[in-house]
């Protein structure tokens, strides 16, 4: 089986032959496959292995988000063409080394979700044991991981790339966006001029696409096949970003549990895919295996923030599920980073509860009550009351 290495702890310039970290469609590839093989393709951290495993946050405070991320790839797909569908097995996804990391950016870098509430970075370092992962920084919880890539996809053509670069500059103009950064950009085997003109245009990482990219969905986990829309010929496709586990919306921004690892994936064709079925972003089988968690304590948010009231706004009621979530953990000897942070890095159940109720949206946020040591019901009223027999 082919098995593309990396080396754990160096960044991806100092191993450039290993892949890139921006989307442009004349990358060249880094391996070829067949439909029907299966190969192991490894991957960095995706902070670039900026992130130390020790107590000290200012590696999270003064990160280079712009180094974000270093993907392993793109592959050549036998036989494919633009309209195809490319069908990715994830068949197992292990880290390489037993630690992962999770975290909160500073509000002046980075920032995250919670950003207004929780302006300064903080780290918490996970240790991962087999299927588990506990932290020194967040004592008294441990948490089966739901592993998954929080990035893959193809490779843009040169019309969807413009169309990118297009839509995303009057945001990137504002600072809501992040426009191509050629000085930190890596383009596995491209130099000189071919280089400057690529890194110029050659898109970021950062936001979920149309051909799927940094997704960061949870339940693209081991065991998920997924089918994605191929626009170049050969497909070229990446990945990177794996997470150990990460709860929905992958708050924190600077994480879920990140970690490098090695991903056993299989790969195949649907020929003319796109236009036989439809299909313009990627749709998935989600995994017939995850960690079973039965029991969640579920908070409720609205689409109110500090006494204002905005229209089905779903972003806003989710954000107060959030926060309302971390108050709570407050009541059970969590500080309000420690709870942000088990947020972004457990399996937290996100939902939509009402959308159509003017003027407000509900949004849901469900922690599984068996990760704690304690049981953090109100009363301890997990398994009490009255239809308990006692009077
Ligand atoms: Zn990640």
């Amino acid at each position: 089986m082919q098995h593309f290495t990396i080396k754990p702890g160096k960044p991806l310039a100092e191993q450039a032959e290993l892949g890139h970290n921006r989307w442009h469609p004349e990358l060249p590839f880094l391996g070829n496959v067949k439909p029907g093989e299966e190969i192991i393709i490894e991957t960095l951290d995706f902070l670039d292995a900026q992130i130390l495993d020790n107590d000290d946050v200012s590696d999270v405070r003064d990160i280079d988000l712009t180094r974000a991320h270093p993907l392993t790839g793109p592959f050549h797909i036998e036989g494919a063409e633009p309209g195809d569908l490319l069908v990715v097995d994830l068949l197992d996804i292990q880290p390489i080394t037993p630690v992962g990391f999770s975290g909160v950016f500073a509000k002046s870098n980075g920032g995250g979700f919670l950003g207004d509430y929780f302006p300064n970075a903080a780290k918490a370092i996970w240790d991962l044991r087999g299927i588990y992962a506990t932290s020194r920084h967040i004592p008294g919880v441990r948490i089966a991981g739901l592993t998954h890539p929080g990035l893959m996809g193809c490779l843009p053509s040169a019309e969807l790339l413009a169309e990118w670069n297009k839509r995303e500059a009057p945001l990137a103009r504002v600072g809501l966006a992040k426009p191509p950064e050629p000085s930190t950009a890596v383009l596995r085997g491209v130099k000189g001029p071919k280089f400057d003109a690529m890194a110029k245009e050659a898109a970021r990482t950062v936001p979920p696409r149309e051909h799927g990219g940094n997704t960061d969905i949870k339940d693209l986990s081991i065991g998920t096949r997924i089918f994605f829309p191929v626009y170049v010929k050969g497909a070229g496709y990446s990945m990177g970003d794996l997470h150990f586990s990460q709860g929905d919306g992958e708050i924190a921004f600077c994480g879920a549990i990140e970690m490098d690892g090695a991903t056993h994936i299989g790969f195949d064709l649907i020929k003319g895919g796109m236009a036989k079925y439809n299909v313009t972003a990627p749709i998935f089988l989600p995994s017939p295996t995850k960690p079973r968690y039965d029991q969640y304590i579920t908070f409720e948010g609205i689409s109110v923030e500090n006494g204002k009231n905005y229209y089905m706004d779903a972003t806003v009621a989710y954000r107060q599920a959030c926060l309302k979530a971390i108050t709570y953990l407050q009541n059970f000897g969590f500080t309000g980073e420690q709870a942000y942070m088990l947020l972004t890095a457990a399996p937290v159940e996100g939902r939509i509860g009402g959308i159509v109720d003017i003027p407000n949206c509900v949004c849901t946020l469900s922690i599984p009550l068996s990760i704690f040591d304690q049981d953090i019901t109100p009363k301890g009223m997990l398994n009490q009351g009255p239809f308990f027999g006692r009077h």
